[in-house]
């Protein structure tokens, strides 16, 4: 997707050959312009799957889950990290390691908001191990529900979450997927080669 290729080129900051900063537009101040080009693009990927939920996780991943959501007519759901959830007998968990803070976390959803029948189209900011996205996938088994595909913003297809995740014969859709930040600077695979 250019206009996300060229943002990032503007506005990201590569803070080490592994990490991107996108505080600007993604992940602290949001543009909703970008944000609005980011749903219609998702919900043109995978019309037609019968998707009827959206997955993704607090916080970065709500807001191109919601514009998707608004553009697909779905409600969007995401797993809380929140530590103060007590009851835990209503809630699908799952443990995921988070690449930026290096911790290892629970995640859970609502059985109230994920069953059996939901055809599920998961989202997230960035793809790197690959960890957030195995997460979600476990709570979607544990719902019993079908996966659709997986929407990812940001791709750094240089670590291995992308392939391991295509691996198991998912669909990853990726907006812009990063081939490297060697030199400072992130430049990205061709649309072909991804798709
Ligand atoms: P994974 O679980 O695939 O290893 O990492 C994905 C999660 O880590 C995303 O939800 C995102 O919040 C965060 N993340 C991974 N790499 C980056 C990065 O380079 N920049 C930012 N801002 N977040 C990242």
């Amino acid at each position: 997707m250019k206009q996300l290729q060229e943002k990032i080129l503007t506005e990201g900051r590569v803070l080490s050959e592994s990490v991107l900063k996108v505080d600007s537009f993604l992940n602290h101040q949001i543009d909703p312009v970008l944000m609005e080009a980011i749903g219609e693009e998702f919900a043109s990927r995978f019309a037609g799957n019968g998707i009827t939920k959206i997955l993704t996780i607090e916080s970065s991943g709500i807001a191109p889950a919601m514009m998707t959501g608004l553009k697909m007519g779905i409600k969007p759901v995401f797993a809380r990290k929140s530590q103060s959830l007590t009851l835990t007998d209503n809630l699908y968990t799952a443990s995921v390691h988070s690449f930026t803070k290096n911790v290892t976390s629970d995640i859970s959803v609502s059985k109230d908001f994920l069953n059996k029948d939901d055809v599920v189209l998961i989202l997230d900011d960035f793809l790197a191990n690959g960890q957030a996205v195995l997460g979600l996938l476990d709570i979607i088994e544990q719902a019993g529900a079908s996966l659709a595909g997986v929407g990812i913003v940001i791709e750094k297809g240089f670590q291995p979450g992308g392939k391991e995740i295509r691996d198991r014969g998912i669909r990853v859709e990726t907006l812009a997927n990063i081939r490297t930040m060697e030199n400072g600077k992130a430049e990205f695979f061709e649309e072909e080669f991804i798709r």
